[in-house]
């Protein structure tokens, strides 16, 4: 998008000006503080640091009003006066002849700039109009606050003060018998820092006057207090040295510095009060924050869509929703946030900040420093790619995606901008069509220990556990059930929260709030690489798409042969057959009940079916519908956000309660409790210690058992930071199933919401190496993957319901360098070190291709894929158009790439034996898909349920 600001060629000559004095005189103030410029400081302070903070003064004023000239005007006006003041106040010195001593052409120049910077800034003034068509903050119409009332009252008094001290620098020429007579030899500086006096008076009258309207004006005063602070503070401890002890100057110096700290502190309490009584809503965010969040989704929302959601209601609501997210990493954003709206300006050009910026300013930035030139290696990014540098890049992408998504989750999670996307929700779709939904009750609802209940009845220690097993999903609760069957006590320990069926609702944003987690933030440490899990009681299966795959042999087969996993192959197949029997697992079409099974497919599915044919009928193929333990779906497509309608035989829905019926107290499942060390002694763990409600410690001491079933990366974690196994190789050989969806635009509308998320898969015959899956979301979680930058993200969105998806499942190699390790940013978490190889990558786009064929194939106009350099796939011409997607993906930074199936870690044969004990630890055992030695290759649920079932016989 290539913008042209709207504004009139005075105001651009206007902005241009500012800067450029704004950098002028930020130099010189620069030179005077730290006297770069041979005006030897200690020679003139106090006046020295006053000077140089009025230059600064002047030079902040107009560089923030430099960012949106209309917006601002008023710091225009005020700088004009201020550069008037100090033209009058040289002029009025170089005619006092008795003062004027050496400095006769310091006064002179000043005299002339200041009258030049004047009238220029205000000629060009008088050609522009003040609008508020592109303000953004929105205006509160609360009645004037307390806090206003004591910013006023603190810049009320501090006008007071300034001009005071302005009066007496004016006046310094008749005073020469004064105390201060020394102090006021210097009559440039003193010049200066009496406009600077005036200026600052100024502006603290404003604030004083309207706070809540010139409010922007109180960074200004902190920032030029800050910096004459630092001027005074440079030449202290020579003056004191100077002077052997205090000197008249050195007091004088000490008082300002003080009046000076106060004066900060005033403002910066009283600004802050303000902030936070205006703004007293926010939860999570600060009002800084919180601007820079409305001010990025201002940049990323066309203009006509703009009544169905402004920036601030945006942000709001993201605010809302992350306070109500319990996500450590979330502190993140924060950071992100400061960096984007307020570093990189600086950085990439001395730009204010993005939130002061006028809109199509902010946009051109965006899209220059974050589109353009990093896509194309552009600007500074050619810099650092000639210097082979990729964290740079991939730190600002990862920035700008992190604040994306969240502008996203505030705006495609609100309904009216969902209905005119083209989205009904399931309870409409269903109201409109009498589907029933009623959902199936099987069991009576699970009992589960919350941290509150555990507190309420003082459970601290726990000594009587038969066995622990940490984590509730696929891993955790099919090895419970085989081990109650066994007449074994279980004590269940889930870090997510327990959230009952019936309180799953159609928000996308809460929901996975709730059921992921931090495992929804989780990215590799380049930044580039998505890695998503659940975390909730029933772990993943909760918010999975319930897909079962049964593993296929040459992958198990090829653990034995080449990992050593010592898997009894007939013993593992009867678990599996056991497994399928016992989750109901079947074809999605064959267990429809409620509704037709053409009804609950994905819509897409039959679409797909000539395109298939044309592009794989010469190598043959299997498209049919996948195998899930679903029965009876309603096709709502909220697999992912959990189901509420009983038809998803989850770990939630159906294992645990199933379980604790049969069993009562003997199955105890404790939410919110997080295992942080397994205390162990010559090989036996002895304790197991948990964080409950993140807040305080149970001890779980002498357990029979201790079964880890944390998911991959978690499971690896706790053994790591509990110091377990430092001879195993823990948390290496990681592998995953890896993605990058590809999108397609059909002409008529899709609707491929309205079916379950993924019901048909396609497997080309003799190729194990990947799998196709249908696949669609509801809004937001769409709105996270959709292909396209900025505006392009915001066009494609605007094509959801033509929209169609399709998820590529391409087992990675398992290798050394893809393993787990300890967080930098975070202390205490853990975070993976994963670059997919040369030849996953090809893997990958090798099925891309194929699969971009076939949706052209089956009448798509465009096929998008999730690249950095974002490219429409359309057919046309004698060459395969996908052929230029390997163009374009060179290496793994150039497309999005995920993994919802992580895999190993705690390898089969490597770090357990085929008792799936830990190495060398008498009753320690791993069971979860950290165990897998390589990849599976096809969704792994069913494969990591089918080991669980088969350690049942295994784990003592
Ligand atoms: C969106 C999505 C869709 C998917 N769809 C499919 C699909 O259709 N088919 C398929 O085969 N696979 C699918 N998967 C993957 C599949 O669900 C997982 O591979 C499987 O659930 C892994 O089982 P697990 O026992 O290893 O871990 P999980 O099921 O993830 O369970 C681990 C549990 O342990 C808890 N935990 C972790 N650390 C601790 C600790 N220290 N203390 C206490 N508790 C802890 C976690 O909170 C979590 O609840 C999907 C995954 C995602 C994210
Ligand atoms: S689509 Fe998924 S969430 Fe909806 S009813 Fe079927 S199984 Fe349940």
């Amino acid at each position: 998008m290539t913008l042209t600001l709207d504004f009139t060629p005075a105001e651009l000559r206007l902005r241009l000006l500012l800067r450029l004095l704004a950098a002028f005189s930020g130099l010189f103030s620069l030179g005077v503080t730290f006297g770069i410029l041979g005006v030897a400081q200690v020679a003139l302070p106090p006046l020295g640091a006053a000077a140089g903070a009025a230059l600064a003064l002047l030079a902040f004023l107009m560089w923030y009003a430099s960012a949106d000239v209309r917006r601002f005007r008023s710091m225009v006006i005020v700088a004009a006066l201020g550069w008037a003041a100090l033209a009058f106040i040289a002029l009025l010195f170089l005619l006092t002849p008795a003062y004027v001593g050496a400095y006769q052409p310091w006064l002179a120049g000043a005299t002339l700039l200041g009258a030049l910077a004047a009238v220029l800034l205000g000629a060009l003034l008088a050609h522009t109009d003040y609008s508020d068509d592109t303000v953004l903050p929105y205006k509160t119409n609360k009645p004037t606050l307390a806090a206003e009332r004591s910013l006023s009252w603190v810049s009320s008094v501090f006008a007071v003060i300034i001009f005071a001290a302005g009066g007496v620098c004016v006046i310094a020429p008749i005073m020469p018998a004064t105390p201060f007579a020394a102090l006021l030899q210097n009559p440039p500086a003193v010049a200066a820092a009496a406009a600077g006096c005036f200026t600052l008076g100024i502006c603290a009258a404003m604030v004083a006057y309207k706070p809540r309207v010139y409010g922007e004006y109180v960074m200004v005063i902190l920032l030029a207090l800050a910096v004459e602070l630092s001027g005074h503070l440079l030449v202290l401890p020579e003056l004191v040295a100077l002077a052997g002890s205090l000197s008249a100057t050195a007091v004088l110096t000490l008082a300002t510095i003080s009046f000076i700290l106060l004066a900060l502190i005033a403002f910066w309490r009283a600004r802050r009060a303000v902030h936070d009584s205006l703004l007293d809503y926010l939860r999570f965010f600060t009002p800084g924050q919180f601007w820079a969040l409305a001010a990025i989704s201002d940049g990323l929302i066309e203009t006509n869509d703009r009544d169905l959601l402004k920036p601030h209601e945006i942000a709001l609501r993201v605010d809302n929703y992350l306070a109500s997210f319990p996500a450590p990493k979330l502190a993140l954003s924060r950071l992100a946030l400061t960096a984007l709206d307020g570093l990189f300006p600086f950085l990439f050009g001395l730009r204010p900040p993005l939130s002061y910026m006028h809109l199509q300013e902010r946009e051109d930035f965006l899209n220059r420093h974050f589109k353009t030139d990093l896509v194309e290696g552009r600007g500074i990014y050619a810099v650092f790619n000639a210097l082979r540098l990729r964290f740079p890049s991939d730190l600002a992408e990862g920035v700008m995606r992190f604040i994306m998504q969240f502008a996203y989750l505030g705006y495609y999670g609100e309904p009216k901008v969902q209905e005119s996307i083209g989205y009904k929700p399931f309870s409409q779709r269903a109201a409109e069509r009498s589907i029933p939904l009623k959902p199936i009750v099987r069991y009576p609802k699970l009992k589960v220990m919350t941290p509150q209940e555990a507190d309420r009845l003082g459970i601290d220690l726990i000594e009587d556990a038969d066995v622990v097993i940490i984590g509730s999903g696929a891993g955790g609760a099919i090895l419970a059930e085989r081990l109650l069957k066994q007449g074994r006590r279980v004590l269940m320990l889930e870090k997510g929260r327990y959230i009952e069926p019936e309180d799953f609702t159609e928000n996308e944003i809460e929901m996975i709030g709730k059921l992921y987690g931090d495992n929804a933030l989780q990215v590799t440490s380049s930044l580039r690489f998505t890695i998503l899990q659940g975390s909730c009681v029933g772990g993943t299966t909760v918010s999975n798409n319930a897909v079962s795959f049964e593993t296929p042999p040459s992958v198990l087969q090829r653990w034995n042969r080449e990992y050593s996993a010592q898997i009894d192959e007939v013993a593992y197949w009867e678990a599996q057959r056991q497994v399928m029997e016992r989750l109901r697992i079947a074809p999605v079409d064959a267990t429809a009940g409620t509704r037709p099974a053409s009804e609950i497919v994905n819509p897409v599915s039959h679409l797909l079916a000539p395109g298939i044919e044309q592009v794989l009928g010469k190598e043959g193929y299997t498209y049919q519908a996948v195998k899930a333990n679903i029965t009876d779906c309603l096709g709502c497509g909220y697999c992912n956000i959990g189901c509420k309608y009983g038809r998803k035989l989850s770990m939630l829905d159906e294992v645990l309660p199933k379980a604790q019926m049969e069993h009562g107290d003997a199955l105890q499942i404790y939410s919110e409790a997080e295992a942080i060390h397994l205390q162990e002694e010559n090989g036996t763990v002895q304790e197991v210690v948990v964080r409950l409600g993140g807040r305080r410690m149970l001890f779980i001491r002498n357990p029979k058992t201790v079964v880890v079933s944390g998911g991959t990366v978690a499971s690896s974690w706790l053994l790591m930071r509990s110091g377990i196994g430092k001879h195993l190789p823990i948390g290496r050989r990681l592998s995953f199933n890896m993605g990058s969806p590809l999108h397609a635009r059909f002409p008529q509308v899709m609707n491929a919401y309205d079916g379950l998320q993924i019901s048909h898969y396609i497997q080309t015959q003799g190729n194990n190496d990947f799998i196709f899956e249908t696949w669609f979301n509801p809004p937001v979680a769409q709105a996270l993957v959709m292909p396209g930058w900025l505006d392009q993200h915001y066009k494609n969105m605007t094509a959801y319901n033509h929209m169609v998806a399709m998820g590529v499942v391409v087992g990675t190699e398992a290798r050394e360098e893809a393993y787990v390790r300890g967080a930098t940013l975070f202390p205490g978490s853990a975070e993976v070190v994963y670059t997919p190889t040369d030849a996953d990558l090809k893997k990958l786009l090798s099925a891309m291709e194929v699969m971009g064929k076939i949706l052209l194939a089956a009448g798509a106009e465009e096929v998008l894929a999730s690249t950095r350099s974002y490219r429409a796939y359309r057919s046309g011409g004698s060459d395969d158009p996908m052929r230029t997607l390997r163009e374009v993906v060179k290496r793994d930074d150039d497309l999005l790439l995920s993994s919802a199936h992580p895999q190993g870690g705690n390898p089969l044969g490597a770090v357990l034996d085929a008792d799936f004990r830990v190495r060398g630890y008498r009753n320690l055992y791993v069971v979860d898909a950290s165990v897998f030695p390589s990849s599976v290759t096809v969704n792994p649920q069913l494969t990591v349920m089918n080991l669980a079932w088969y350690a049942g016989e295994r784990v003592v």
